[in-house]
């Protein structure tokens, strides 16, 4: 391809909200311009790229027996309704009405639609295990779409979904995605760490997120350097440092040698820190109460479906972990009551909430708390706290979970390492769905026996976007992008230093050469100073390069320079053999890549 017959604008300048390499680099190479905040064009150069990636994820999701079908992007609310995410799913979701007045939906995932598909077709157990997949559009309303593709409004999702008469059918195919993804993901040279999004403490595996590393992720991963640990915050267990828990009874007894309750009196202290400092002890002494208020809660208690209130109790040197506690509701989302709920509910300002006497609101105790049998906690009462206050003897909860936030320095759940943090980025989602979808949607065939059954699923994403705004983050230098040959727009760019005269011929027959053995060649024929041209190459970064000059065309025998986009050093190879050569490298790394 001659690139003045192509169309890559590269751009000098950073645009001004683009503080991510991938961000900037696909600005200024001329793979992407932006319409609207969140919403994109791929042009020629990003679209090359981007269908690259489509490839490996088309192919590796075929070889596991998915069937690629291509569902509408708009779909009836009626569906959305049936599975009750009409209500759950939030702002996120863009609703459309169309002009008979229906609900309509822009997909933000497809559950729904394909559980409609398979519900429609289904009949027989010998119609399964079924995987179906699309690579297709999705919507969401982010609020804040942010770093380019990394998370925009609209981007790309491959999404399978899988149907199953037996949980032990599903555990084959999920085992299969997720050795799809890996081989997905090292395909695209993408080092990803695959962390499971259940606890894994008890060796989970419902669950399974593939993140790469990043300073711009929007998730923290907790991981184990000893014995290869690796969660999302969300998730992530430790290794106790507490008291193990023990039953009330057992607890009871164990603080019979505790005095007693007492109400003690702390005048305008609210904070741990103000209590510590009041009472001269450590913040591990307290139990820290907060109030949260959780909606769409489906945990097992009465009286408390749609919005809710709850205590969470927590060791007071620990944090509760929002994510934790919405799992322990089973809420789609929950969040710190506001004040004037806090006072309604505890009858105590802000401050002063403890488990000690707290009726009428369930209160979820973290695993800690019910180690401790000599604590201070609030009293339910403006400026008062209790001392002494014993789980077992003077309080018990609701429930009792893990909900703390796991840290970096607590123990491995696993070994007992030194757990560590970093930054990550979700590309990926494998997931065992249960009968969520195939119970509200009424999904059922005859087993064997000719009983009736409910199939189990499974759904497993990866957005295509985000995965290749993190291969240029991963595989960038100052100049430009440094593509892996896999997802390289071309393999090979000709550079002739002026296009006229041996030149031209020189750079024409190199590249005709390249294309007749399949390799992907841009052609720089512009009038523009080799500097520009170098500088515009190493932009673009096409992985290797072939500067075709005169002098070195006038050597005996004729050479062209050739050097890797990710080496510093060029090289002569005779003009004559650099097809061979410069195609056999195309080769290597296409065969290293996708080995
Ligand atoms: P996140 O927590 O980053 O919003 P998610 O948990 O909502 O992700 P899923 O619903 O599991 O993501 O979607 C599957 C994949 O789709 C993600 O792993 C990610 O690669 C991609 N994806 C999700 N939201 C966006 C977005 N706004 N822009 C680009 N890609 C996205
Ligand atoms: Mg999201």
């Amino acid at each position: 391809m001659l690139q003045s017959k192509t169309f890559i604008p590269t751009l000098r300048e950073v645009p001004a909200d683009a503080v991510t390499a991938s961000h900037r680099f696909m600005f200024r190479s001329g793979m992407l311009r932006k319409l609207a905040n969140g919403l994109f064009v791929y042009l020629p150069l990003g679209l090359r790229a981007f269908r690259k990636v489509e490839r490996i994820i088309r192919e590796e999701m075929d070889a596991t027996g998915a069937l690629e079908i291509k569902p509408s992007v708009v779909v009836p609310g009626e569906l959305w309704k049936e599975s009750g995410r009409w209500d759950s799913m939030g702002e996120s979701m863009l609703r459309v009405r169309n002009r008979q007045n229906g609900d309509f939906v822009i997909s933000p995932t497809a559950e729904e639609a394909f559980t409609a598909v398979v519900r429609d077709e289904l009949a027989s157990y010998r119609q399964l295990p079924l995987s179906l997949y699309q690579i297709n559009t999705k919507y969401r309303d982010e609020i804040r779409p942010r770093y380019g593709v990394m998370r925009g409004r609209e981007f790309v999702m491959k999404d399978a979904y899988s149907f199953h008469t037996d949980e032990t059918s599903l555990d084959k195919t999920y085992e299969d995605m997720g050795r799809a993804y890996r081989r997905i993901f090292k395909r695209c040279g993408l080092s990803v760490i695959p962390v499971k999004a259940d606890s894994g403490a008890m060796g989970g595996s419902g669950s399974e997120e593939f993140m790469v590393e990043s300073d711009i992720g929007d998730n923290t991963l907790i991981l184990c350097g000893a014995c290869g640990y690796a969660a999302n915050v969300e998730k992530a267990a430790c290794g106790p440092d507490y008291t193990p828990r023990l039953a009330p009874e057992t607890a009871r007894a164990a603080a019979a040698s505790v005095p007693p309750l007492e109400k003690i009196d702390t005048p305008s202290v609210r904070t741990i820190e103000e209590l510590c400092a009041f009472l001269k002890t450590a913040s591990k002494q307290f139990i820290k109460t907060l109030i949260y208020r959780a909606v769409n809660v489906e945990a097992d208690l009465p009286g408390a479906s749609g919005e809710a209130f709850f205590a969470a109790a927590i060791r007071g040197d620990l944090d509760v972990n929002e994510a934790k506690l919405a799992a322990v509701l089973k809420a789609s989302e929950v969040s710190l009551a506001a004040d004037a709920d806090v006072e309604r509910l505890t009858g105590a300002p802000l401050g002063f909430a403890g488990p000690v006497g707290l009726t009428g609101l369930p209160v979820v105790l973290d695993e800690t708390v019910t180690g401790m049998n000599d604590a201070v906690t609030g009293a339910l009462e403006k400026d008062f706290h209790y001392k002494h206050a014993a789980y077992g003897r003077d309080f018990e909860g609701w429930i009792t979970a893990d909900i703390r936030t796991v840290k970096a320095g607590d123990r491995c759940p696993l070994c007992g390492g030194a757990l560590y943090e970093k930054k990550g980025n979700e590309l990926g989602h494998i997931f065992k769905l249960g009968r969520k979808y195939t119970r509200a949607m009424n999904v059922s065939c005859l087993d064997e026996s000719g009983t009736s059954i409910v199939p189990v699923m499974g759904c497993y994403g990866i957005g295509l976007d985000r995965t290749l705004a993190s291969v240029i983050e991963e595989h960038h230098d100052e100049a430009g992008i440094i593509w892996p040959m896999t997802l390289a727009p071309y393999h090979v760019i000709i550079i002739p230093v002026r296009y006229e005269g041996a030149m031209k011929l020189a750079a024409d027959k190199l590249a005709a050469e390249l294309e007749a053995r399949g390799i992907e060649v841009l052609l720089d024929d512009r009038t523009e100073r080799p500097g520009v041209k170098f500088n515009d190459a190493d932009l673009v970064g096409i992985p290797l390069r072939a500067v075709i000059g005169d002098r070195n065309l006038a050597l005996a025998p004729p050479c062209v320079e050739v050097k890797r986009r990710d080496e510093k050093e060029s090289r002569l190879v005779e003009a004559a053999a650099a097809a061979e050569e410069l195609s056999g490298l195309v080769r290597t790394e296409l065969e290293r890549l996708n080995r």
